[in-house]
């Protein structure tokens, strides 16, 4: 049977090219600093953002947690989006780790502007209030859709939060799915305080995430990866495939968003798709009307061998990734089209 899977872009597995560079990675023990391979993605992930240093870390989750937890006190209050993922998919990582709240804006694609930022922010005077420390934007912005923000968007944001004082973060575990769309470079995003990239995700490393950011808060944040357990050892195996990606998979990413416009076209033409977000990268969000609702719609696919994500009831996800073949897209298409016939 068919095994397509359109669930999420981390399902990707190492190419034999990926594979190879890790085999021949020369490692060391991180925890005690003697990883060469870690070190080296540290410092060109760093370089190419414009950025001082960087920390290698199991996870995008641990890395916005780092970076959250160095940036704030307990009692603060953070500002973003109210479908940013540190908000949404973190385990309430934010209050457990660092004992702080959340005040969210912005629109339905996962957009948060400067007047969002001056309206949010909280009067430094009043005692009544939690001091407002940080400003986090997500690109692309996952649960909006796999928006893209947009350079503009990006500056004006972080002129917003400068203008009050404010940590500027940037949770980019898609970053290089909406650089390749804006045709922008890493350095173009130098303004940001930090910045959280993902490496297993479009990129197609198996495991492996960069916090990037000045050298004496990469230091601080060191010792709160040690405090979270994501301390490794001979993890430059890992990196070594995090190095080849960023060297081998970010002009690549043009053919998943190729892919994800032709799965959004094929949408546009089915009566039961009521709804979809703008199609700005390698996912597509949308919505169905029909007596089973999304669920129906996702056992329909999984019966023919296809996955997908099933949001709520109404919304799924379909995201596209290397190792989406022409023939999984035909699956799809035809599965698509036979919903409900
Ligand atoms: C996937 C993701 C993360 C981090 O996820 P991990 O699975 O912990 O690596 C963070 N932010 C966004 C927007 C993501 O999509």
């Amino acid at each position: 049977m068919m095994d397509a899977d359109f669930r999420s872009d981390t399902v990707t597995r190492p190419t034999a090219a990926m594979y190879a560079a890790m085999a021949a990675a020369p490692v060391g023990d991180d925890v005690l600093g003697d990883d060469p391979t870690v070190k080296k993605l540290e410092a060109i992930a760093a370089e190419r953002f414009g950025q001082e240093a960087g920390l290698f870390c199991p996870s995008g989750t641990m890395t916005n947690q780092i970076a959250i937890k160095v940036h704030t006190r307990p009692g603060d209050e953070v500002i973003c989006s109210h479908l940013a993922h540190i908000y949404n998919y973190e385990g309430g990582g934010v209050a457990f780790n660092s004992g702080v709240q959340i005040r969210t804006g912005g629109d339905a694609y996962g957009r948060l502007s400067a007047n969002d930022v001056h309206r949010l922010v909280q009067p430094e005077m009043d005692v009544h209030a939690a001091p407002t420390r940080l400003v986090v934007l997500e690109n692309t912005a996952n649960k909006g859709g796999g928006t893209s923000l947009g350079l503009p968007l990006l500056r004006e944001v972080g002129e917003a939060a400068k203008s009050h004082g404010l940590a500027y973060h940037l949770d980019g575990a898609r970053i290089f799915n909406a650089l390749v769309r804006e045709g922008d470079t890493p350095s173009d995003l130098h303004f940001f305080d930090s910045v959280s990239i993902c490496l297993s995700k479009g990129l197609g490393a198996p495991v492996g995430s960069l916090l990037l950011g000045p050298k004496d808060f990469i230091a601080e944040g060191k010792r709160i990866r040690k405090r979270f357990g994501g301390g490794m050892r001979q993890a430059g195996y890992l990196a070594a495939a995090g190095l080849y990606a960023l060297d081998h998979h970010v002009e690549r990413l043009a053919e998943d968003h190729a892919n994800a416009q032709r799965i959004d076209g094929w949408l546009s033409q089915l009566s039961y798709v009521v709804e979809r977000k703008p199609c700005h990268t390698n996912m597509v969000l949308f919505r169905i009307e029909s007596p089973g609702g999304a669920p129906a719609l996702q056992a329909h696919l999984a019966a023919k061998g296809i996955r997908i994500i099933a949001m709520d009831r109404e919304w799924l996800r379909v995201v596209t990734h290397y190792d989406v073949q022409e023939a999984h897209m035909t699956a799809l298409h035809e599965a698509l089209k036979s919903f409900g016939a």
